[in-house]
């Protein structure tokens, strides 16, 4: 049985001040669901603060973004320990880094080795574009990021991971993908290269969530799928009450 896991991905929003707003405002309605993992995952800037909010609870911190190296002349950049300081979970080739900032599969595997070294928990997103989905090459594509984002990890790591797929023209659009289509490209472009990768028990234990317009009204559909064990939500996971509601239908 997999554990239901929610995940709120703030994106480059709320300054220190509005993250504590957000936060006290969202907190009962995320306490009260504890059968869901549920994950906040803030800018840098603003983890300190949600950190000690979730302190005493079991909410937990992740971060969107780490560097695959453990220190050094790397300005601007967030290091694995530093991360490891507040969360529990780390985002990791978002298809906005991918697209806006160069992140190729061997940085994604770089980096996933990289949280689990320091006990770091990886959120590792994959998910076609619209081309790519209207040329036909979604499995091609997303079981490349599946094989090659996750290269040569070892077998007992494994399970701890966490997929989001996100079409990455359903992020931020509006235009979600149906739940019967996310469920069969996770089943057939992640859960079974998974299995070939790490073996069928593995494969089986790997939380993989939707991601890409996912809201209130939406998310009971795609809870109710059986290979999409939750969701990471972008927009919908800056209104408290909206994000409640998609904790509470997983
Ligand atoms: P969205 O973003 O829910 O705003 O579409 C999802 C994501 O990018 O993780």
């Amino acid at each position: 049985m997999r554990k239901p896991f929610v995940a709120g991905n703030w994106k480059m929003n709320m300054t220190v001040e509005q993250a504590r707003a957000l936060v006290a405002d969202m907190l009962p309605g995320l306490q009260a669901v504890s059968s869901v993992e549920r994950v906040i995952c803030p800018p840098f800037t603003a983890l300190m603060a949600v950190s000690a909010m979730l302190a005493g609870t079991d909410i937990k911190l992740g971060a969107q973004n780490l560097h695959a190296k453990a220190s050094g002349a790397y300005t601007g950049e967030v290091s694995p320990a530093m991360v490891k300081e507040f969360c529990s979970y780390v985002i990791i080739g978002h298809s906005e880094r991918r697209r806006d900032f160069g992140e190729t599969d061997e940085i994604v595997n770089a980096k996933v080795k990289a949280a689990f070294g320091v006990g770091l928990m990886p959120i590792v997103c994959v998910g076609e574009t619209l081309e790519e989905n209207e040329s036909g090459r979604t499995t091609e594509v997303v079981t490349r990021q599946v094989k090659q984002g996750l290269k040569d990890l070892s077998p007992e790591l494994a399970p701890a991971l966490v997929i989001a797929y996100e079409p990455v023209w359903a992020i931020g659009t509006g235009r979600a993908s149906t739940a019967e289509a996310a469920n069969q490209v996770i089943a057939e472009t992640i859960r079974k290269p998974l299995a070939e990768m790490f073996g069928k028990d593995v494969a089986e234990a790997v939380r993989i969530l939707y991601g890409g317009s996912a809201n209130a009204a939406n998310a009971a559909e795609f809870f109710g799928m059986p290979e999409i064990d939750g969701a990471l939500v972008g927009g919908a996971s800056l209104k408290a009450a909206d994000f409640a509601k998609i904790v509470a239908a997983d």
